[in-house]
């Protein structure tokens, strides 16, 4: 699996990047910014700022990119869904984004307004697609565009070939890496880079690691998103209040693990969804950064 990650070796250390979703108060604000300050240190390839469907959703993800953009200088990169807004709308966004110098960009379909599982219909007058909004932002001059990978096939998916032939036609319209949804085991993550491969498709696909705060949410959120947490996880948790030391050392040992074998099958590059907190992806980091000789850290 050594040619998982060519780009991102490219640069020399091992690629980390960074995934935020916008606050809804102040406080939460606060925190992102925090975040940010505690990330700057391991040399972020990027921090990503989530994209909500709704109006004031939207809006937030706007500010929290205006926000970062002023406080730190660490690369930035927006999301966005085609979701419930037509062509013209979806562009005002993209040029807010883009007069904060953000050319950046993880381009998503997203879900139906109605919900996760909800079957999807695009907006009569709106990107299409997640190809579609691809070749856009690329025809308009986005410099790197990332794009949904499903270790686990995406549960709209009716079979293997469909998924990846979805991930094809966001390769064609110029997508230049995949993210992967979080995942548990690291031999699916390896069946589904084959897959991609044997699809003659050489995209980096860079491995969505999610440290679990709280084994509960994380499986009531798997659920809801079709990815698996298998038994010898949970267990890890068995017994451990989600507010304990105990339960952050045992997500702490489990993502290192995860990590580690992640690194021996020739990966260079993870992703991490920090769900706005430090606790668990700053001793990742140091740790990280520990193995990799300080190529991580400034
Ligand atoms: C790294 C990452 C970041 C994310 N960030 C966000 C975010 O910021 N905001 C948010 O709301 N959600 C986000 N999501 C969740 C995502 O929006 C959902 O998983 C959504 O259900 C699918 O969006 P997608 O871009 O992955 O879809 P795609 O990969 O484009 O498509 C998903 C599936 O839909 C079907 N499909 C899509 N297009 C077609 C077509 N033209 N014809 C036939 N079938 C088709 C296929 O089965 C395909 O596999 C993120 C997910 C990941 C993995």
């Amino acid at each position: 699996m050594s040619d998982t990650n060519e780009k991102s070796r490219g640069s020399g250390g091992l690629a980390l990047s960074f995934e935020v979703f916008p606050p809804k108060n102040d406080a939460q604000a606060a925190q992102i910014s925090e975040v940010a300050a505690s990330l700057k240190p391991f040399n972020p390839a990027f921090i990503s700022v989530t994209y909500g469907a709704g109006g004031s959703t939207r809006q937030r993800s706007v500010d929290t990119v205006h926000r970062l953009a002023r406080e730190t200088d660490v690369p930035l990169a927006a999301h966005l869904t085609c979701v419930d807004a037509s062509c013209r709308a979806l562009d005002e966004v993209i040029a807010d984004f883009r007069s904060y110098g953000v050319e950046r960009f993880v381009v998503l379909r997203g879900d139906s307004p109605d919900g996760v599982g909800a079957a999807y219909r695009p907006h009569p007058q709106g990107y299409q697609d997640t190809a579609d909004l691809v070749r856009h932002l690329k025809a308009t001059g986005a410099s790197d565009i990332g794009v949904s990978a499903y270790p686990e096939r995406h549960p709209d998916s009716p079979d293997w070939d469909t998924d990846i032939d979805t991930l094809k036609r966001k390769v064609d319209a110029g997508a230049d890496r995949a993210i992967t949804q979080f995942f548990f085991d690291n031999d699916l993550f390896q069946s589904y880079v084959e897959r991609v491969r044997a699809a003659g498709l050489s995209i980096p696909i860079i491995p969505g690691i999610l440290p679990i705060h709280n084994i509960n949410a994380v499986r009531d959120f798997a659920a809801r998103c079709g990815a698996s947490v298998p038994d010898a996880v949970r267990s890890r948790f068995d017994g451990l209040d989600p507010n304990t030391i105990e339960h952050r050392r045992a997500a702490v040992e489990l993502a290192q693990e995860q990590i580690q074998d992640l690194l021996a099958r020739g990966v260079g590059a993870l992703h991490f969804y920090t769900l706005n907190r430090d606790t668990l992806v700053v001793p990742l980091c140091r740790w990280l950064a520990s193995r990799t000789g300080g190529r991580n850290a400034a």
